[in-house]
């Protein structure tokens, strides 16, 4: 079995909870925002062309998006495992199930974790990786289960030059999700995660930092901890300078940077990002992983 079928039969049937989601959006019921523009080009390979041009029942659709999750969980756990090394990032008891946004301790040591979301992502997640390296600095990477389907070597890049990993959902969803809709966002990226890199993480990032749209509860529900930030760069944006700025004005020990490797072009943060480490080296920054950070403070208390 080669990973060009499994992904295949991935595509197939996503395109078909695309579909699903989109026609379920259409009815005003809340699921993962998908383009529609889905629907034409693979209607004729899903089936569910039928459902589409009927003026579907919701009542209807439900089940059909139930059995099409079943399906992919099920699909995802017969890939097989593509790493012989299982890798877990694990947080303290005292943050299961509660949300970060920086750590206090009693250390004298000036410590800070960068962190990037929304990758792996052609291009700007290797030129992260090479200046990281360069300084020899480890990093904390939030993935979205969409890109770690798409780049799945670059997400095993990732792990191999040693930094942690977080999950950062599948879609990116900013609407409300249902406790089955949010469970799935999150256990199929851990799956997928496991399944490409042998990665076990119990940090939650929720997209956008929104807490309450049902994936940070059920993150927090199953004691994973909920990793905001407390420095926020907003790359999504701001020019090299500007998001210098911002992050520099914010940090302080035991802080968290929010940067982005992934989810358009980053080329403003990778040009900022040398600078960025150069000036809090000088201002007397160690830079640790976000699992490093919890731990240093859980054993500070
Ligand atoms: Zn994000």
């Amino acid at each position: 079995m080669t990973d060009l079928s499994l992904f295949a039969w991935q595509r197939r049937i996503s395109m078909s909870l695309f579909i699903a989601a989109g026609v379920s959006f259409m009815a005003g019921v809340s699921v993962p925002l998908i383009p529609l523009v889905n629907q034409r080009t693979v209607t004729t390979e899903t089936g569910l062309e039928q459902q589409q041009q009927s003026e579907p029942n919701i009542l209807e659709i439900t089940p059909l998006i139930e059995q099409q999750q079943h399906a992919y969980q099920q699909l995802i756990a017969k890939l097989p495992l593509q790493t012989e090394k299982e890798l877990t990032f694990s947080v303290p008891d005292q943050f299961q199930g509660k949300t970060v946004y920086k750590v206090g301790f009693s250390n004298k040591d000036k410590i800070i974790a960068l962190t990037f979301d929304d990758g792996p992502w052609p291009k700007t997640t290797n030129e992260v990786l090479y200046i990281l390296k360069k300084h020899n600095i480890k990093a904390t990477f939030f993935v979205l289960g969409t890109n770690v389907k798409n780049y799945s070597g670059r997400l095993k890049q990732i792990v191999e030059h040693g930094h942690a990993i977080g999950n950062h959902s599948w879609s990116h969803p900013y609407t409300y999700q249902n406790p089955s809709a949010a469970a799935l966002e999150i256990d199929r990226t851990e799956d997928l995660l496991y399944k490409t890199s042998g990665v076990k993480t119990s940090l939650f990032r929720p997209p956008g930092g929104f807490l309450n749209n049902g994936l940070a509860a059920y993150a927090r529900k199953t004691n994973h901890a909920v990793v905001l930030w407390s420095s926020d760069s907003r790359d999504y944006y701001a020019s090299e300078q500007k998001l210098l700025n911002n992050v520099l004005k914010q940090a302080q020990s035991g802080g968290i940077i929010l940067l982005h490797d992934g989810g358009g072009d980053r080329s403003e943060t990778v040009r900022a990002l040398p600078k960025l480490i150069t000036e809090l080296k000088q201002r007397g920054y160690k830079f640790v992983t976000v699992p490093e950070l919890l731990e240093i403070a859980a054993d500070t208390k």
